[in-house]
C-alpha cells in the first residue's frame, strides 16, 4: 500500500499509467529510476569564460530580441543577451509564443551548450528560466532522466522531487519502500552515505561531491549484492562436501601424452595443472573457466580432463553449441584417444532413434565413457551412470543456467568452460565470479600470424583478382557481411546482393555459397559441410560462422562493413583463418569516415593479441555488451559500470567475500533470499537456492 505511486501528489491514474509505461510500478522502482546524466547549473560563470563546446549555465540581461519568419511554419526568436563580461547569441526555434516575455532588460539564467558559428558565440535552444527582480538564481544540479513517449522531463522531475519529499516526512513509509542491503559494518568500512542520503543526492545532489558520494554509495551497494549472489552461486556446493577426490595420473593420460603428436605449450601444461589441482585436492566439484584464443589449443586441454575423468571411473560429456562443433570435437576425440581403450559417442538433434536407443543404453550401463554433443545433452531423458565431469564449449552460447541443468546429471559433477573470448582476468572474476580461471595465452609454435589489411572500396577490383589467385592455388575466402537485428532484412539484402555479384564475377572458375542466420540449423550445417568439403571455394555469410568451425584450408577472411563489428568479433572471425600451414589473411573493408571506427580497425591491424583487444573493446563498446544478459545470466547494473568502477568492484568483492566469511554461507544465504530475487530475479534464485 505505502509503495503504491498514487500516493505520490499529482499521480492520478493517467499519471501512473503513463509510469508503467516507464517500467515503474511503485515508488521503490522509481526510487531506482536513475538520471541518465545531469545539468550542472550549479556553478553559474560569465561569458567570458566560456568558448565553443563548452556547457555552461550564464546569469544574463537581454539586450535586444526578434523574431524571423523563414517560413510560415518556422518561428526563430533571436535574442542577443550579456552580462558584465560580454554577450553572446541565442536562438530559439518555433518558440513564438513566448516572445512577449523576453522584452529588453529581463533576467535569464541560461544553461546550454555554447558553439561558435557565423562568427558570433551563440547557444541554440539552451534551457531559459527567466529572473523575476531581485531573484539570484537557483545554482543546482539537475537530473536528466530517460524518456519515453508521452512522458517529459519536467514531469518525471516533479514526481521524482515530490516523491522524495512525501519520504522525508513519512519515515515509516521511507523504512517500509527503501531497504538498505549493506552491512552496517561495510557501510562504516567503505565510508558509504545512508541509503536514503544516497538516493535523494543521486536525483537531485546538493553538490558535485555529495553526487560523487551518493554514486559510489549506491554503486558498491549494487556490486556488493551482485557479489554476494556470484559468491554463494560458487560456494553453493561447498554444503556438500564431495566424497572422491581423483587420483594422479595414470596409464590413460600417460599413453595420451605419448601418442601425442606434439608439445603441449606453458600455458596448456599450467592449465592442466591448475585443473588437477581442483580434481586432485579441492574439497567441492570444479568449477573452472579457460579462456583462450581461437586456436591456442583449448580441445586437448578438455580431452585431457576428460580422459582423466573416465580413468577415475567416471563418465564425462562435452557440451558444443552446435551440430558441426559437436561433430568435429567427436572427430578430434576419436583421433586423440586411438590407442587408448575406451568408449565415446555422439548425440545431437540428428541422431537416429536406433542409434540414440543404443545411446541411452550405454549411457545407463556405463559402457559409454564420453559423451559428446550439442543442447541435446541437457534434455532429461539422457541419463548417466556416473557422470563425473562437463565440459562446456564457448561458454558464451550457454547461461548459468544450462550449466546447473548439467551439473544435476551427476552427483559431484566437475565443470569445466572453455570459451574463446577472452577477458581480462579481473573482469573474469567479475563476470563469471562463480567460477575460476585459467588463461591459454600462448600459440602453438610455428604458426604464422595473419595477416591484417584495412581497405576501402576502392580496392574491390585488385581483391577480387587476388582472391582469385589464392583460390587458383587451392585455398579457400570467407565473406563476411554484418547482420544487424533491428535491420535484418536490408542486411540480408546486402548479403545476398555480395553473395549474386561474387558468384557472377568468379562464375565458371570457382564455386561460391551463401550462408545467412535466417536459415534453419540444418541447412546452415549443410553448407557449412559443402564448404569443408572444398566443393564452395568461397563462403559468403552473416556472422553466422562465428562459432568455431574448423576449416584449415581457408586462408582469407574478408570482412564487408568491418566498421560495424566488435573488436572481439573481429577477432574471432580472424581466427577461422590461419589454421593449416599456408600465410592467412584477413582484409577489412571499411568505407567509413569515422575516427573512431578507423582507430578501432587499425588496432586490429596492429595486434593479434585478443586479450589486448577484448580490453580495448571492454572500453570503446562498455561491458553491456559483453556482458549481457545472454552471456552470464544476469542482468545490467543499474548504477554502477563494470569497467569504470572495476576497483569500487574489487573492493565490493572482498568485502563480500569477508561477509561470507564471518556469517557463513547459510545465513548470508537466508539473509539475502529476498534482496537477490528482487535484484536478479527468480531465475537467479532458482539455480542458488534449488
Ligand atoms: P581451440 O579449441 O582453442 O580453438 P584447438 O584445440 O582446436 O583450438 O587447436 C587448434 C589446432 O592446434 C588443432 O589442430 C590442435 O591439434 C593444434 N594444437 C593444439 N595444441 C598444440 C600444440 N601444443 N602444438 C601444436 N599444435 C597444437
Ligand atoms: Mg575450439
Amino acid at each position: 500500500m505505502n509503495n503504491d505511486l498514487k500516493n505520490i501528489k499529482g499521480v492520478g491514474v493517467q499519471r501512473e499509467k503513463q509510469f508503467h509505461r516507464l517500467g515503474i510500478k511503485n515508488i521503490s522502482q522509481l526510487l531506482e529510476y536513475f538520471p541518465r546524466t545531469y545539468e550542472d547549473r550549479s556553478k553559474i560563470v560569465k561569458i567570458a569564460q566560456v568558448g565553443p563546446g563548452d556547457v555552461a549555465a550564464l546569469e544574463v540581461e537581454i539586450v535586444r530580441s526578434m523574431e524571423k519568419r523563414p517560413r510560415p511554419r518556422l518561428s526563430i526568436v533571436e535574442l542577443l543577451v550579456s552580462d558584465d563580461s560580454g554577450s553572446l547569441h541565442i536562438t530559439l526555434f518555433n518558440q513564438s509564443y513566448k516572445k512577449n516575455f523576453y522584452k529588453n532588460g529581463t533576467r535569464l539564467l541560461v544553461y546550454g551548450k555554447v558553439e561558435y558559428a557565423y562568427g558570433k558565440m551563440q547557444m541554440n535552444s539552451p534551457y531559459i528560466e527567466i529572473l523575476p527582480k531581485g531573484v539570484k538564481p537557483e545554482a543546482k544540479i539537475v537530473p536528466v532522466y530517460p524518456l519515453s513517449e508521452g512522458i517529459n522531463q519536467s514531469m518525471v522531475r516533479k514526481t521524482m522531487e515530490t516523491a522524495l519529499a512525501l519520504l522525508d516526512a513519512n519515515e515509516d513509509m521511507r523504512l517500509d519502500i527503501l531497504q538498505e542491503t549493506l552491512p552496517l559494518t561495510v557501510k562504516i568500512d567503505q565510508k558509504l552515505m545512508d541509503k536514503w542520503e544516497a538516493t535523494k543526492n543521486y536525483h537531485f545532489p546538493a553538490s558535485v561531491e555529495k553526487y560523487k558520494e551518493a554514486y559510489r554509495t549506491l554503486a558498491f551497494e549494487e556490486l556488493f549484492l551482485m557479489q554476494i549472489g556470484l559468491l554463494l552461486l560458487r560456494d553453493r556446493s561447498t554444503v556438500k562436501n564431495r566424497k572422491y577426490k581423483m587420483k594422479k595420473d595414470g596409464d590413460y593420460i600417460k599413453l595420451f601424452r605419448e601418442k601425442l603428436p606434439f608439445k603441449l605449450t606453458n600455458d596448456q601444461e599450467q592449465t592442466y595443472l591448475d585443473i588437477c589441482h581442483d580434481l586432485e585436492e579441492e574439497n567441492v566439484p570444479m568449477q573452472r573457466l579457460v579462456q583462450g584464443d581461437v586456436g591456442s589449443g583449448k580441445t586437448v586441454v578438455a580431452a585431457m580432463t576428460l580422459l582423466k575423468a573416465v580413468e577415475n571411473k567416471y563418465q564425462g560429456a562435452i557440451m558444443a553449441p552446435t551440430e558441426i562443433l559437436a561433430t568435429q570435437h567427436y572427430e578430434s576425440l576419436l583421433e586423440f584417444y586411438k590407442d587408448i581403450p575406451i568408449k565415446i559417442a555422439l548425440l545431437t538433434g540428428s541422431t537416429k532413434a536406433k542409434e540414440r536407443q543404443a545411446i541411452d543404453e550405454g549411457l545407463r550401463d556405463n559402457s559409454i565413457d564420453i559423451l559428446i554433443g550439442t543442447h541435446a545433452l541437457i534434455q532429461d531423458n539422457v541419463v548417466f551412470n556416473n557422470l563425473g565431469l562437463v565440459v562446456v564449449d564457448e561458454q558464451h552460447r550457454f547461461g548459468v543456467k544450462q550449466r546447473s541443468l548439467l551439473q544435476e546429471k551427476g552427483e559431484d559433477v566437475n565443470v569445466l568452460i572453455m570459451t574463446a573470448t577472452p577477458i581480462p582476468r579481473t573482469m573474469a572474476l567479475t563476470a563469471y565470479g562463480d567460477l575460476e580461471v585459467s588463461s591459454i595465452k600462448e600459440m602453438p609454435p610455428g604458426r604464422k600470424p595473419v595477416k591484417t589489411y584495412k581497405v576501402d572500396s576502392s580496392y574491390i577490383e585488385r581483391l577480387y583478382k587476388f582472391f582469385d589467385k589464392e583460390m587458383n592455388a587451392g585455398h579457400q575466402v570467407y565473406v563476411v557481411c554484418p547482420l544487424v537485428e533491428e535491420s535484418e532484412k536490408m542486411d540480408l539484402k546486402a548479403a545476398e546482393e555480395l553473395y549474386l555479384e561474387l558468384a557472377d564475377y568468379y562464375n565458371g572458375k570457382h564455386k561460391v555459397g551463401l550462408l545467412h542466420g535466417r536459415m534453419k540449423p540444418k541447412e546452415k550445417d549443410e553448407i557449412m559441410k559443402v564448404f569443408q568439403s572444398g566443393e564452395y571455394k568461397m563462403l559468403v555469410a552473416t556472422t553466422v560462422i562465428e562459432v568455431g568451425v574448423n576449416v584449415p584450408n581457408a586462408t582469407i577472411m574478408y570482412v564487408v562493413g568491418a566498421e560495424r563489428f566488435g573488436l572481439s568479433q573481429l577477432h574471432q572471425l580472424r581466427g577461422r583463418v590461419g589454421r593449416g600451414d599456408d600465410q592467412a589473411y584477413c582484409i577489412l573493408m571499411s568505407d567509413t569516415k569515422s575516427e573512431k571506427s578507423h582507430a578501432r580497425l587499425d588496432l586490429m591491424v596492429q595486434t593479434t593479441d585478443g586479450f589486448k583487444l577484448a580490453e580495448e573493446d571492454l572500453l570503446l563498446r562498455g561491458a553491456g555488451q559483453l556482458f549481457g544478459n545472454a552471456q552470464h545470466g544476469l542482468p545490467d547494473l543499474k548504477v554502477a559500470d563494470i569497467i569504470r568502477d572495476l576497483p569500487l568492484l574489487i573492493e565490493a568483492r572482498k568485502a563480500a567475500a569477508l561477509y561470507i566469511a564471518v556469517h557463513g554461507s547459510d545465513e548470508v544465504a537466508k539473509e539475502y533470499e529476498k534482496y537477490l530475487n528482487e535484484r536478479f530475479g527468480a531465475e537467479f534464485i532458482n539455480i542458488l537456492y534449488g
